[in-house]
């Protein structure tokens, strides 16, 4: 009896005879697939052997085989990392990839990365050069500072900085600027393992100008500026300023170092945002060095940017971290890129995604939302689902401009007589995963991170969701 069941599984050669799994055999390595076929095969008779399945079980098991087969092969292709839809109206989500780049840097990168290119040689001379060298004129022409270099991430460029300024000797920074960033940055983690010896002056809502002057001492290599990123401290506060500690730097021979995290390079005032230190602003008020995020308000790559003075940089470039920390040529790229479109302000606002979602006017987000609201209802889903637009406020995100609420149009949907967890569950889990905002039992799309081009893909994904299309064509 158990033997005839077996009988009835088809062999590896039947089913690579079906049309459907004959084609993936076009883009599919062959051992792949037969790997997949014989996964599903080893489970059903597994299921025969502990006695799970009888005749009637294993052969409605066989008639749906195929389709296991194409879904369990579909799953080997899609790669780990890959495209999301991002309806949350986070803007800078660093749990989505922060910002996004455009096509035309990719095209950009696409140039450098299939054919050789001068990363460390200088076409002048001949002979070696050095990969900083691309960005160091230009990032001191938008910021105004006397020099600069680029390291994998601010992390990384605030590492560096302490280590070649302060490695064994004393930083002075604020109680109030001791910070943590996304878990595992904390100002005093890194000061530590840079060597640096942190010496925290103030409270935590006031510290005053003589607070650094009573702690500066023959050991002091660095007076630290932390911007509070992603907090505020808000009420009876003070705060010592740049313009400030320029006194004390002037009189004392102690370089100024700050961290701007964001590093916003236009003034977002002028555009209806809450105003946010520009890094030309620290550089011009006296800091030393300046360090911030390539991906967070400036739009960019994952980087670190470190702006300042020729003799910090310099030894900085000498330090053994730059050759642990240093960036790659699709960074390089794609920072040039970007920080090209900064000469002309215009520009970079309409060509970098992150400073255009954080701009576009409120009439632009609303036509966006009415007409992904009629693509939903044009497709005439069921009567479980109610679909409406709703104002709402977007965030900035990436631990930037905390406070900032923009308002925005959201495309709502609510459900009767199913979960609406499930539902969310089943937008992140489509092909495209569609990443949303619950809240009181109503899922929420905000407009102004999301393209036009991406709305097939939600009406598809709720289509998903209700069960109301077939997963594939089998
Ligand atoms: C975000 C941030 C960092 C960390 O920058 P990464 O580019 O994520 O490494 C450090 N300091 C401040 C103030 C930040 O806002």
């Amino acid at each position: 009896m158990e033997k005839n069941l077996f009988t009835l599984i088809p062999n590896v050669n039947e089913v690579l005879e079906d049309e459907n799994i004959v084609r993936l055999l076009d883009t599919m390595p062959r051992k792949m697939v037969i790997d997949s076929i014989r996964e599903e095969m080893d489970i059903l008779r597994d299921r025969i052997r502990r006695k799970e399945f009888g005749e009637r079980e294993v052969l409605e098991n066989i008639s749906s085989l195929n389709k296991r087969i194409y879904d369990r092969i579909i799953e080997k292709k899609r790669f780990n990392l890959r495209k999301v839809v991002n309806g949350t109206g986070v803007v800078i989500h660093t749990n989505l990839g922060r910002s996004l780049l455009n096509k035309e840097i990719i095209r950009n990168i696409e140039e450098t990365v299939t054919n050789y290119s001068n990363l460390e040689y200088d076409l002048e001379s001949g002979s070696r050069g050095s990969r900083y060298s691309h960005l160091e004129d230009i990032l001191a022409e938008i910021t105004g500072s006397e020099s600069a270099m680029v390291v994998n991430n601010n992390a990384a460029a605030v590492m560096l900085v302490l280590s070649t300024l302060a490695k064994d000797k004393e930083v002075i920074v604020s109680r109030g600027e001791l910070i943590e960033i996304g878990g595992s940055f904390r100002i005093p983690d890194v000061m530590e393992q840079s060597g640096a010896r942190l010496v925290a002056v103030g409270t935590t809502n006031k510290t005053h100008i003589w607070d650094y002057e009573t702690a500066i001492g023959e050991d002091t290599g660095a007076l630290l500026k932390v911007h509070t990123s992603n907090y505020r401290i808000l009420g009876f506060t003070s705060s010592v300023d740049i313009d400030e500690l320029d006194k004390l730097k002037k009189q004392y021979g102690i370089p100024i170092v700050e961290d701007l995290g964001s590093g916003v390079l236009v003034d977002l005032s002028k555009y209806g945002l809450e105003y946010e230190p520009t890094v030309q602003e620290s550089i011009r008020k006296g800091v030393d060095v300046v360090t911030f995020s390539g991906d967070k308000l400036l739009g960019g790559p994952q980087a670190g940017i470190i702006v300042g003075k020729k003799k910090y940089i310099d030894a900085m470039k000498k330090n053994p971290l730059t050759r642990a920390f240093r960036v790659d040529k699709f960074t390089i790229t794609a920072l040039e890129t970007i920080l090209r479109y900064y000469l002309d302000e215009d520009s970079a606002i309409e060509k970098i995604p992150t400073l255009r979602m954080l701009t576009m006017p409120i009439d632009d987000i609303r036509s966006m939302a009415e007409e992904l609201l009629d693509k939903i209802e044009e497709c005439g889903f069921d009567s479980r689902l109610r679909v409406s637009l709703e104002e709402s406020y977007s965030e900035v995100g990436g631990g930037s401009l905390p406070l900032e609420q923009l308002p925005t149009v959201c495309v709502v949907l609510s459900l009767n007589g199913m979960s609406i967890q499930s539902f969310e569950d089943k937008l992140r889990g489509y092909t495209i995963p569609i990443i949303t905002r619950l809240y009181r039992d109503k899922i929420y799309i905000d407009a102004r991170t999301l393209r036009r081009e991406e709305f097939p893909i939600i009406v598809e994904g709720i289509g998903f969701a209700l069960e109301n299309i077939k997963e594939c064509n089998l």
